[in-house]
């Protein structure tokens, strides 16, 4: 158990529906200070089993036989599962969640999709954490509530980013997780700036086929005017906003007591008109094949 029992930091991030080929096109700069992008194949096509898979030792898998780390199969797996040599970390509870509280870590999570929000009787996800922080839309918002001024008024969890490191820097050796929704639809951060009127348009539609998972028409008013690879934009200039928030925080860390063990990977990708769909939770390539890095700082 060489991470455990180094009484290492891990930081465990989801950048949320986004896709490999945003991830490519974006400019990353802090990311790229983990390692090499790696393309994985993620095993759940929508949030919450993806991070039920996570959690439970199933990260994304990568899809050239790459090894984590230079060297490993698996960075997490539970003891039932590992081929021990090949493993990072082995646990032997329910979730690495788990096994890091009984560790006696700080673990502590902050998300941004429904899905983390701890006010939803059914939110199994913050369930796992002691303590978890939630900045993002409450569930059941209209999907298709968008204006020009989205990128501004959204509530992101990259606000929280400074005072989130500040606490897991107070409190070490930590399990820290964030999810990042900035990247899940409608796609907008500040940095957008303030959206077009086409754009609006195809947030809207887009806001009205997401969760009913439905082909669009070949009337749809998003194949016009390249509306679908403006959004693909959206999203991102949605990672290189998250991005710009991973820099200092990495930074942070790299003068932290002891080496973090950082591991960044979408949830599972987005379509974006492929095979005439929108959103996520379709088997499509641009959903499974998931963008993943993984690295130490301060080791
Ligand atoms: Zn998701």
């Amino acid at each position: 158990m060489a991470s455990t029992a180094a009484g290492e930091n891990t930081l465990f991030i989801t950048i949320d529906s986004c896709r490999v080929d945003t991830a490519v096109r974006a400019v990353t700069p802090a990311l790229d200070r983990l390692g090499p992008l790696v393309v994985a194949e993620t095993a759940g096509t929508f949030t919450l089993p993806a991070h039920w898979a996570f959690f439970s030792g199933f990260l994304p898998k990568p899809r050239n036989g790459e090894h984590f780390l230079g060297r490993y199969e698996q960075l997490w797996s539970h003891d039932c599962r590992a081929w021990k040599r090949s493993t990072y970390t082995v646990f032997e509870t329910p979730t690495i969640v788990e096994h890091h509280v009984r560790s006696g870590y700080f673990t502590i999570g902050l998300g941004g999709v429904p899905f983390f929000d701890p006010a939803i009787p059914s939110s199994i996800l913050p369930a796992l954490f002691p303590s978890f922080r939630y900045r993002g839309e409450r569930a059941g918002a209209p999907t298709t509530a968008i204006d020009a001024d989205l990128p501004t008024r959204r509530p992101l969890p990259t606000e929280r980013l400074g005072k989130f490191t500040e606490q897991l820097l107070r409190n070490e050796p930590f399990f820290g997780f964030v999810n990042f929704p900035e990247t899940h639809f409608p796609y907008c951060t500040p940095g957008a700036g303030t959206l077009d009127d086409h754009t609006v348009d195809a947030l809207r539609e887009i806001g009205g086929h997401i969760y009913r998972r439905a082909a669009l028409g070949e009337d749809s008013a998003l194949w016009k005017e390249d509306r679908l690879q403006n959004v693909h934009k959206l999203q991102v200039r949605a990672l290189e906003w998250v991005d710009r928030h991973l820099g200092p925080m990495f930074t942070a860390l790299s003068g932290a007591a002891r080496g973090t063990l950082v591991v960044v990977c979408a949830d599972h990708g987005e379509s974006f008109g492929e095979q005439r769909l929108v959103g996520h939770g379709n088997t499509s390539p641009e959903v499974l094949h998931v963008p993943l890095w993984a690295g130490h700082i301060n080791r």
